[in-house]
This record gives structure tokens, sequence and C-alpha cells, in this order.
């Protein structure tokens, strides 16, 4: 039976990574994977998704051009002339992983693996041993059980869609829902955005939901708070109607559901292993990712930890370095920026404000809400909206946030500041870079 030093369950990013880096250190390593190399996030998830965003934020500029002279009209457009470029570029991508999985010695085995002992797996009928196992199997979407909801999407569907649906309800009130109600609202889709609470993306500053909200009714997305889908009943094979908890009915080409990502283990067969696993699902790991079985790692979404490929990328590292190096490397979950490419877009870093005041007792609030430069000439209404929570007692900035344009860019390197501990008067002190709308961080002069 073949042995390896490393046996990798599926070839996403936390995976690929792990199997590079081990084999970089002249580890011997196979990764096995049943669908596609680079897992969700190159090919129904991260990047698929930015481009459709970058394809329909076109429409927006489109529309501003004629205040900068430019006599542009939006003619037409082709789902499936940007589904199949789209497509194309996925499929180099998925090349380029080969080449690298390859090219760093890495066996790569395409079929599910399967495991028959702690220390055993299968792929395609051939065993295989290995001293250390890594699931990196990541997640599946989570439909929950209603009538009718056989007949709604997710976001594996979404990227293949055959056509441009001409109504869609997208159901959800995380990332991927409001992501994709904005994608298709920009796309001209008639889009309803249906979620459960008072206000979506929970978790993050209670004003930059505010502030999304606002925006993207402005753009023309329905948005319903409060609201779930009691039943969905297919029509002509072509729509669907949908009836809502009060009683309302929409008949729409596609219902997008996106409640949530659960851990994908179910067909690991980890019946066969003594791995524990929390109540959702997710595998339950150490701080270096070992689970309750010494031969047996975990890490990405299949933890349910943090749903981010860059945090898998880093619990790589973290893993290989445990296993192969001096073990010197902490994950850290602190302090990790993010980005919804919702329209406008928001980057966040840090503590909402109401994290702060439940952890600090003085917090003081800066915020700016503006109309972006462009939108003098463009006939624009889209605001920008700035907010840096600071901890009053040690000036330490505590939180920034962003709603407009590239605010994934600018917050990204806003980011590296506030985890290297920046107060609000080293931002005070740095000069800005004049016009932009990133200066307003380095402006925000009084507390409101
Ligand atoms: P999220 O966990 O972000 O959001 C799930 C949403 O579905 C929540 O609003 C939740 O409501 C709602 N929900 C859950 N169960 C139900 C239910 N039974 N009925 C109605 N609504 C329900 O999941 P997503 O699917 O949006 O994305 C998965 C993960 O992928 C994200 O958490 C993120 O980590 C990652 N991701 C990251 C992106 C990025 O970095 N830009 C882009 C896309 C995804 P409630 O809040 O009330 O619980």
């Amino acid at each position: 039976m073949k042995e390896f030093d490393l046996f990798v369950i599926g070839a996403g990013s936390g995976g690929v990574r792990a199997s590079r880096l081990a084999a970089a250190l002249g580890k011997t390593v196979a990764v096995a994977e049943q669908e596609y190399l680079g897992g969700t996030c190159v090919n129904v998830g991260c990047v698929p998704k930015k481009l459709f965003y970058y394809g329909s934020h076109l429409r927006d500029d489109i529309a501003l051009a004629d205040g900068f002279g430019w006599d542009l009209k939006a003619e037409g457009f082709s789902w499936q002339r940007l589904r199949d470029n789209k497509d194309r570029e996925i499929e180099r991508l998925n090349q380029i992983y080969k080449d690298l999985l390859e090219n760093s010695g890495v066996v790569l085995l395409e079929g599910g693996a399967t495991f028959i002992d702690n220390q055993t797996v299968t792929v395609n009928g051939t065993s295989y041993r290995a001293k250390n196992i890594l699931i990196a199997s990541g997640s599946s979407p989570y439909v929950p059980d209603f009538p009718g909801c056989e007949h709604v999407i997710t976001s594996r569907d979404v990227f293949y869609l055959e056509s441009l649906p001409d109504k869609i309800t997208v159901v959800g009130g995380g990332y991927i829902a409001v992501e994709f109600a904005g994608i298709f609202n920009g796309l001209g889709v008639e889009t309803e955005l249906v979620y459960r609470g008072d206000l979506f993306l929970r978790g993050f500053d209670n004003e930059v939901r505010e502030v999304v909200a606002e925006e993207m009714v402005k753009k023309g997305v329905s948005i319903r708070f409060n609201t779930t889908i009691n039943r969905i009943e297919p029509l002509d094979g072509m729509h669907k109607k949908v009836t809502e908890s009060d009683g309302s009915e929409r008949v729409v080409r596609e219902v997008l559901y996106a409640t949530g990502r659960r851990p994908y283990t179910d067909h690991l067969c980890l019946e066969n292993t003594a791995v524990k696993l929390a109540e959702n699902g997710a595998i339950t790991v150490s701080d270096c990712f070992q689970t309750n079985v010494p031969s047996i790692y975990a890490i990405g979404d299949v933890i349910d930890r943090i749903q981010l490929t860059p945090v898998a990328l880093c619990e790589a590292d973290v893993l290989i370095n445990h296993l192969f190096g001096d073990g010197s490397k902490l994950m850290d979950y602190d302090v990790i920026p993010t980005a919804v490419f919702s329209n406008p877009n928001i980057g966040t870093v840090g503590l909402s404000e109401e994290e702060s005041k439940a952890q600090f007792k003085n917090v003081d609030v800066y915020r700016s809400r503006f109309s972006p430069m462009k939108h003098s000439l463009s006939g624009g209404h889209e605001k920008t909206f700035m907010k840096m929570v600071v901890d009053r007692d040690t000036d330490k900035v505590l939180g920034l946030h962003m709603v407009g344009d590239d605010a994934g860019e600018i917050v990204q390197g806003m980011a590296v500041a506030i985890k290297a501990g920046a107060t609000k008067s080293i931002f005070d002190s740095t000069i800005g870079i004049h016009p932009t709308a990133a200066e307003e961080f380095v402006t925000m002069r009084k507390p409101s």
C-alpha cells in the first residue's frame, strides 16, 4: 500500500496550500479532489462572484459616463457571454492549480476519499496510508426544509444559469445574499431580497448595515426584512410562485437561497474513525488543527471557525509549521479584515461600534458620510460612509468601517495599521493622499 507523510482530502484553498507547503519541505504528499481544483473559492465562490460583480457594476459606470462627456448607452447585455468568459477563466485557474500541485511533487488523485481507519483512506478503490491525514473538504450550501425547497438554486448553481432571470428572489442576509442581490440588480434583473430578521448582515456594524440597506434600495433592490418564504410552487416550468410569510405572492424565475454553508463531511465515512464532530457537523480541532485522533487534522470551512479563503490559507501555514516545522506559528483570529462585494462595497476591520461599547468604557466614534468627488459630475447619488471607533482611554483604533467604492481595497491597507495597534493620533499624523476617499480616514478630527 502506498504511504505518504501527508494525505490531504480536498484541493480547495486550504488543502492546496497545505499540500504545496509540505511538498516544498520534502514530504511525500497526496491530495484527493472529487470535484474541481481550487475548491469553492475558485469555482463557485470568491473568484467568479467578483467577475460577475465587475460585469454588474459596469452598468452603473455607463450610466455615470454622460456627465464626463461620454455618450454611452448600455444597449444590451449577454449573460451567456459573461458566464462563458467566466468559465474559461476558471478553467485556466483550474489548470494553474493542477500545474502548481504537480510541479511541487504532490500526487493528485481525482476522486473522493473515504476513511477506512484513522490512518488509511481509499480513493477510486485504491487504499493509501498516511502518517497524517488532513481534512480540508470545505462546506456546502445549506437550504432549510420547507414546501417547494427543491425548486431553489444555491450559490453552486447561480454561476451556471442557462439564462439571466427576469425576476429573482434572494433569500438570506449574509455575504452571499447581499452580494448576489447587488449583482442581479446591477444586471437589470428585478430583484427582491428576503431576510428573516430586522436588518441583514448580522454581526457587522449597525450603521454599516443601515447604510448598505439604504443604498441598495436607492439602486432598486426591493428589500423585505422580517420575512421568510412559506412555499414555492412551480408554474410553467420556467417560473415559480413564491408565497411569503405575510401571505404576499410573487412570480419569479429563480429563488436563490443563501442561508449559510455547512461543513462538508457526509461523504468521508468518518464513522470509520474516532473523529468527533461538533453539533453543527463541524470537525472539532485543537489550536494546531489536530482532531481528537492524533493522525487526523482539519482546516478551513470544515472546522467552521471563519469561512474565508485567506483564513484557510493561514490555517494551512500554521498546520504545516506545526507538523513539519518548528511549531512556532500560531493562528491569530483577531482583527480579520473582510469585504462584502455588495453594491456599494463594504470593507471592515476590527470591532463594530456595538462590540466596542460592550467591551470598553469610553468609546469615541468618528464618522463621515459624503458624496464622492466622482458624483459631482456624474449625477450619481451614492454616498460613501466611513467610520472609526476609538478607545478614548488608550487612543487605540478599535474598528474601521467603510461603505463605498473600493472599500475592500482601502480597508486592506488600513487593516495593517489596525493590526499593528495604531492609535487615532497615528492616523491624525498621517498625511492624506489627495484627492481620494481614503484620505477621510486620516482627517476625521471630531468625534460625533
Ligand atoms: P452567512 O452565514 O454569511 O449568512 C447566512 C444568512 O442566512 C444569515 O443572514 C442567516 O440569518 C440566514 N439564515 C440562516 N438560516 C436561515 C433559515 N433557516 N431561514 C432563513 N434565513 C436563514 O452565509 P452565506 O451563505 O451568505 O455565506 C457563507 C459564508 O461564506 C459567509 O459566512 C462567509 O464567511 C463566506 N463568504 C465570504 C464572502 C466574502 O468574503 N466576500 C462572500 C461570500 C461568502 P441570521 O443572520 O438571522 O442567522
